[in-house]
Formats: structure tokens, sequence, C-alpha cells
């Protein structure tokens, strides 16, 4: 990616076969496609790469065990139907990227031989419906086994687990890898850059946006033959900016996830297949912790996206009835949440019940085409179908897509033992080699050369945790990293790790961030004031126990 200033200079007047508005996973993908496609692409975002739901998800690459289950019990074939092109999905997801996604085993607890029956011919289903593109089958454990495996859960009247295979990934370094592979496929794009008007010519067709740069408050103006609204929450404002008289489509569903403390040697899932509301819950590990969620209530654009004490509680409520050791508020080191983008079905009920499947609406007045709903696992399949409908508009033959089998950057050269070779080469502990390459993929040379170069950027970020500081100077120079926020939670992934750790690397984040960004003193410690000051409030709204930066 180029710097961002320069990236600026570049769409800052300059015309594109293919304008994407919105920079998550749908975005990014469908950027990558069109480009691929040989259609000129520019992908603009108004906040930071994946800084909205994209960032904010459970890190799953799944078919949907639920979904599977509401398909069965409701015989509804749509829910049967995302479950089916998700699981097909989930494998092409995988090996694009071997570096940020891999299978994982996931337990469900069984306290009756029923349970045992019921999830074991249940998880069946889904090997049969995944089919070739399964990682590995289905199983029994018993419960010593599965006690081995996850020593918290509840051994008292533990009847066994079902396993089953789905995937985990790095959702906000999938998406900065698809932005990088994009613009090295020839993509200009910029983050922090707000689509704010469309302007439309004589026939009343979309052919320019107005962007304002929300760093420095410039505006520019770009054109493009078509335009491409993949907002996902905010999909409603941009078809209202081009077209007033279209109903609005989106539910918007809220869900929150906490990090708890895990031993590190638990590798393996938790599915809380009972619940107060009727969903399922995940505890998987996650970097180092335990990531838990999530919850689904409907809200609207004005709910503040915290994680509320009560959400906290309710989690901790259905997580503790299957371990052996509670978990309590206090030992809450973290979390997030987002909302889920999902496409109405015209019918009052449940955003639960609401099927994820998407849809491309291509509005023949303005010619935008929106791409709505869906999920993570699903973006490749999304952005297939929206750039159909880009060369179905232009009146160009449709077909062309390559992006089931095109690696992303990073992975090329990538093999398993890629980080005890990282670690060999540039002299780094194992743990930061590690962290490197599961971060960056074979671009974490990159990473150990510019430490090499300087070595006071061979220095961690802050002790604790593996990241080094050369990454937040790469990220800037490489992968338009521009604020404290999108290095420390997307970059570098600290933020996820723990609000405390973050809180403490902040200072030391922005000395990098100075040089590199050139800021002036004035600007460094606003950056680290209001970054510390966002997180102590988000600690404080949980009721954490201890929110002092320098513990
Ligand atoms: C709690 C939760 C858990 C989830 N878990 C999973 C999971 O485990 N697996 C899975 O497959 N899916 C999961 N999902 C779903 C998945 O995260 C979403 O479907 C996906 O991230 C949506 O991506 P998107 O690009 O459509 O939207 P977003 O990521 O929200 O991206 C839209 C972007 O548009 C930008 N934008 C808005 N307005 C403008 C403008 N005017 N100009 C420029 N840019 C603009 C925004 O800044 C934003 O970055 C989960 C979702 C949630 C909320």
């Amino acid at each position: 990616m180029r710097h961002r200033s320069e990236a600026w200079r570049k769409i800052d007047g300059a015309s594109f076969d293919v304008c994407v508005i919105g920079g998550g996973a749908t975005g990014a993908g469908c950027a990558l496609d069109a480009q691929l496609r040989g259609l000129s692409t520019v992908l603009i975002e108004a906040g930071d790469f994946a800084s909205a739901t994209s960032s904010r998800s459970t890190k799953l690459i799944h078919g949907g065990v639920r979904y599977l289950q509401e398909a069965v019990t409701d015989l509804d074939p749509g829910q049967y139907n995302v479950v089916k092109r998700a699981l097909r999905e989930r494998r092409f997801m995988l090996d694009n990227a071997r570096f940020l996604a891999h299978p994982m085993e996931f337990l469900v607890p069984c306290y009756s031989r029923w349970d045992v029956f019921y999830y074991g011919v249940g998880v069946k289903i889904y090997d049969r419906i995944a089919g070739k593109h399964n990682f590995f089958p289905s199983r029994y454990r018993s419960s010593k086994d599965s006690l081995a495996r996850w020593p918290l859960l509840q051994g008292d009247g533990l009847k066994g687990t079902i396993a089953y295979a789905d995937g985990q990934f790095d959702d906000a370094r999938y998406c900065v890898a698809l932005v990088q592979t994009f613009t090295q496929a020839g993509g200009e794009a910029i983050n922090h850059a707000r689509v704010v008007r469309l302007q439309q010519d004589a026939g009343e067709k979309i052919c320019a946006a107005e962007v304002e740069d929300q760093l420095t408050g410039a505006n520019s103006t770009m054109q493009a033959r078509i335009f491409v609204n993949a907002t996902g929450p905010y999909s409603d404002h941009i078809r209202a900016m081009a077209n007033p008289d279209l109903e609005k489509r989106l539910r918007l569903s809220k869900g929150v996830h906490i990090l708890l403390p895990l031993d590190d040697r638990t590798t393996d899932a938790v599915v809380v297949p009972k619940t107060d509301d009727g969903r399922v819950i995940f505890a998987i590990p996650w970097l180092g912790r335990l990531l838990v969620g999530t919850t689904d209530d409907e809200v609207t654009h004005e709910e503040e996206l915290v994680v509320k004490r009560s959400e906290a509680e309710y989690l901790l409520r259905q997580l503790n009835r299957y371990l052996s050791r509670p978990f309590a508020v206090e030992d809450i080191v973290g979390g997030f949440a987002g909302v889920r983008p999902l496409v109405s079905s015209g019918k009052p009920g449940r955003t639960k019940k609401l099927i994820r499947e998407h849809e491309v609406e291509v509005d023949r007045e303005s010619g935008l085409v929106s791409v709505m709903g869906g999920k993570w696992t699903t973006y490749r399949a999304m952005a297939e179908d929206a750039i159909n409908a880009v060369q179905q508009q232009r009146g160009l033959p449709v077909g062309g897509c390559v992006t089931r089998e095109h690696h992303l950057s990073g992975s090329d050269g990538y093999s398993a033992d890629y980080p005890q070779t990282l670690a060999a080469t540039y002299g780094v502990p194992d743990s930061t080699a590690r962290h490197l390459s599961e971060k960056f993929g074979t671009n974490a040379s990159a990473v150990l050369d510019l430490a090499r170069q300087q070595p006071e950027l061979a220095q961690p970020i802050v002790a604790g945790f593996p990241a080094i500081q050369a990454e937040i100077a790469y990220s800037a120079r490489n992968e338009m990293a521009a604020t404290l926020d999108d290095v420390l939670e997307r970059r570098t992934g600290v933020q996820f790790f723990s609000w405390k750790t973050a809180m403490a690397a902040a200072p030391i984040a922005a000395a990098v961030m100075q040089k590199e960004m050139g800021w002036d003193s004035a600007h460094t410690q606003r950056e680290v004031d209001d970054y510390v000051h966002t997180i102590s409030e988000w600690t404080q709204k949980i009721g954490m126990a201890n929110t002092d930066a320098k513990a």
C-alpha cells in the first residue's frame, strides 16, 4: 500500500471504472475482485480498514452450527443454503491466507446421553454438507479426554463432548491483507476518507463522489463509472444519498465479546449450546486469551458500541454454568462490540432469526450497486456476486472472477515452519517470530529488516506482549496505519490482548508514530490522551477491577 498522503494525491480528481465505498470485509473483497477482473478500482474507507463490524466478529470461518439447527428445526431452506455456501467458502478463505486462518476443534459439552446423540447427529449433518471441503470429521470425545483438552470444563455429570471442525482467523489482519493484495494488483485505496456526497450526471446516474479526509479536513472529488456500496451497517445511508426514495433494508443487531485470561495450553474452543436467549455462545482461545461471545440484540445507529456491564454479566452467566471455576467480571481483560448488518426479511421478529444471506441490489435510477448482509465467511462470494452485477451494469460480459484461488499478500512461501525459520534467521524470540508470522505472513521478514536497520525498533512495544516497535513503523509505511487506534487495535492486536496493556503501550506506540507520520508533540500527546481516555471509559463501563494504565 502507498503511504496515506501519497494515496490521497493519487485519488484526488482521478477517474476509475469502479469506486467501492466501505473498506470492511465486503468492500475489500469487492475491490480485489474488480481489480483482478481488469476494472480499475478505488476503495474509499471512512475510518480504518476493518474498523467497523469487520474487526468485531467472533473470528470464526464457519458454516454456522446454530443456523443448521434452525434450518432443521424450522425446516428453513434459506438457512440451509447459507450454511452450505459458507462451508464451501470456509475452505477458500483458509487456503488463500494460511498464516491468518486455521482449522480449530470445537467441543460441545454433553451432560446427558440425549445430548451426545442430538449434537452428534447434528454435527454429522454439518460434516455431510461440508463434504470434500470438511477440515476433519466430527467425533465423540470421552469426558476424560475432554477434560484433558479443556481442564476448565465442569466435570460433574459430563458425559463427554462432541467435537467438530470449523475455522478461526484474524479478521482485522485478513481485511488489511485483502487491501494490500488489491493495491499490489494495481488498485488505489484510502482510509480515514469519508464519502459525503454523490454527484449525478444528466441521466441521474451517479458519476462522482465527494470525499472528505477525516484526518486533515481536505476535500476531493473522484469520478467512477460504477459505485459499489459496501458500507455494512451504513448501507442505508449511502442508498439514501444515491436515491432518497429507496426504502430502508437493514436491521442492526449488536453483538459483544469479552476477553478472559487463558492457560496457553488450551487450543480447542468450547460451544455453550444452551443459553437463556436460545443463542449459542463460543469460548475460543484467541491470541493467548479466551474470547467469549456473543450477544444478539436489535439496536439503532444511536446505540453506543461499548460492552455494557449487563452484557458482560450475561455472557459470564451462560459460560460459568459449564465451568468448574467460574469467571467474575473482575477477571475481564478486554472486550469489543459490533453491529451485524442484517438484511430485513420485511417481517417483524427477533434478529437472531434473520438469515445471514446477502443481497446485491442494483438501483436502476442511480446505478448504485449495494451489497448487503452476509457474513465474514461469505465475503468472497458476496464480492463475486456484486462484481458480476457491476459487469452487467456496464454491459460487459459477466465472469472472470479469480478470487477463489488467489493467495493474499504474505502467503507466498509461507509454511507451518516459517516462524522457526524467522526466529533462526533474525535471532528473535520464538514468541515474537510466531506473532509476526501470524500477523504478516512472509511479509514479517520486511518488518524484521526494518528492526535490523533501526535497532531501537527491535524493542517490544510493551512488556508481556510479543509485538515489537518495528511493526508500528512498518504498518505506517506499508499498511496505511495513521492513528494510535489503527496500530494498537487492528495492526498489532495489543488492544485485543488487554486494555491495560494497550493503555501502557500508547505512549511508546505514539513515539514511533510521531516519527513516521511527522506529528508534532501536541498532536502526539493528544493521540495518547484520547486513546487512554476512551479505553479507561470502557473499563469503567464494565466495572473492571483495576483501571490503572501503569498496572
Ligand atoms: C458480534 C459479531 C460477531 C460476528 N461473528 C462472525 C463470525 O464469527 N464469522 C463470520 O463469518 N461473520 C461474523 N460476523 C459478521 C461479519 O463480521 C460481518 O458480516 C462483516 O464483517 C460485515 O462486513 P462489511 O464490510 O459488510 O461491514 P463493515 O465491516 O461494517 O464495513 C463497512 C465499512 O464502510 C465504511 N463506511 C461507512 N460509511 C462510509 C462512507 N460514507 N464513506 C466511506 N466508508 C464508509 C465503515 O467505516 C466501515 O468500515 C459477526 C458480526 C458481529 C457483529
